[in-house]
C-alpha cells in the first residue's frame, strides 16, 4: 500500500470533471445524439495514484519501487531512463507552459487533461501532450508492482463480465498494444456506461478526454522497452503480465 500524498482538500473531493466525448466511442449512441456532447467523469482522486491529483508546480513522483525490481518484465537502465529523464521532461515541459498561466495552475491535472480542448490554443498543445505525458506517467508507474498478482474481487468479476474471461481480456488488450501504430499506450478504461472497455490513445492522449477512466495502462513508446526488446514489442507486452499491479487497478477501477 502507497501512501497517497494529496492535500486533504483534494484527498476528500469527489470531483466532478467535464470531458468532450467523441466520435468512436459514442458510435452506438449515434442514432440518439448527432453530435459528440460533454460527459460527466465522476473520479475520486484519493483512489487514483499519487500525482493524478496533483496541481502546479508539478513534481516528479518517486517510483514506489526500486527501478531494479521490475526485471522480471523491464530493466533498470529503461526504468532509470523512463522515470527519471523522460517523466522528469514531461513534468518541467508542464510547469513551463502553465508559469503565466495563474487560471489554469488552479486546475488538477485531471481536470486539465478533461477537457483540453476547451484550453486557449497558446497552451493546448503542451498541456495536452506534456501534462497527459505527467498524468500518464504517474499512474503507469503505480499499475506496476515488483510482486505479480492477479485480479480479484469486483474488476475480476467485471472482467468476466466484460470479456468473458481473463484469458480473452489479455488476448484483446495484448493486440490493442500490438497493433497501436507509432508512440501511445494501450488501456483498460471504465467507458461512459460502466462498461470496461480496450482502448488505444496516440501520444500521450489520455483516456480521460474521452469520457474514459483508466484502470490499467501500457506504455508502448519505444522508450519504455527499446534497451531490452529492440523491435520485438510483443515480447515486452507479454512480459508485462508478470508485474502488474492489480490492487492499484481495482483502486483505480472503484474511483
Ligand atoms: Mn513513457
Amino acid at each position: 500500500m502507497q501512501e497517497n500524498s494529496l492535500t486533504p482538500t483534494r484527498r476528500e473531493a469527489l470531483r466532478t470533471i467535464v470531458g468532450a466525448i467523441g466520435g468512436a466511442s459514442l458510435a452506438a449512441a449515434a442514432h440518439v445524439f448527432s453530435a459528440p456532447r460533454a460527459r460527466k467523469i465522476k473520479l475520486d482522486f484519493n483512489k487514483l495514484a499519487p500525482g493524478a491529483a496533483a496541481q502546479y508546480p508539478f513534481a516528479l513522483p518517486d517510483l514506489p519501487y526500486a527501478a531494479s525490481a521490475l526485471t522480471a518484465a523491464i530493466d533498470e537502465q529503461t526504468m532509470l531512463i523512463h522515470h527519471g529523464r523522460h517523466h522528469q521532461a514531461y513534468t518541467d515541459n508542464l510547469n513551463n507552459a502553465l508559469k503565466d498561466h495563474p487560471v489554469l495552475q488552479q486546475k488538477a491535472i485531471v481536470e486539465l487533461l478533461a477537457d483540453f480542448k476547451a484550453l486557449p490554443p497558446a497552451v493546448r498543445t503542451a498541456i495536452r501532450n506534456h501534462g497527459g505525458g505527467y498524468f500518464n506517467h504517474c499512474l503507469f508507474w503505480h499499475m506496476l508492482s515488483p510482486q505479480s498478482s492477479h485480479p480479484t474481487g469486483s474488476l475480476a468479476a467485471a472482467l468476466n463480465r466484460d470479456f468473458g474471461s481473463l484469458e480473452a481480456f489479455k488476448e484483446k488488450f495484448m493486440k490493442a498494444a500490438a497493433t497501436l501504430f507509432g508512440s501511445g499506450w494501450a488501456w483498460l478504461t471504465v467507458n461512459g456506461k460502466g462498461k470496461l472497455e480496450i482502448m488505444q490513445t496516440a501520444n500521450q492522449d489520455t483516456p480521460l478526454a474521452n469520457g474514459h477512466k483508466p484502470v490499467l495502462g501500457l506504455d508502448v513508446w519505444e522508450h519504455a522497452y527499446y534497451l531490452r526488446y529492440q523491435n520485438k514489442r510483443a515480447d515486452y507486452i507479454a512480459a508485462f503480465w508478470n508485474v502488474i499491479n492489480w490492487e492499484q487497478c481495482q483502486r483505480n477501477f472503484d474511483a
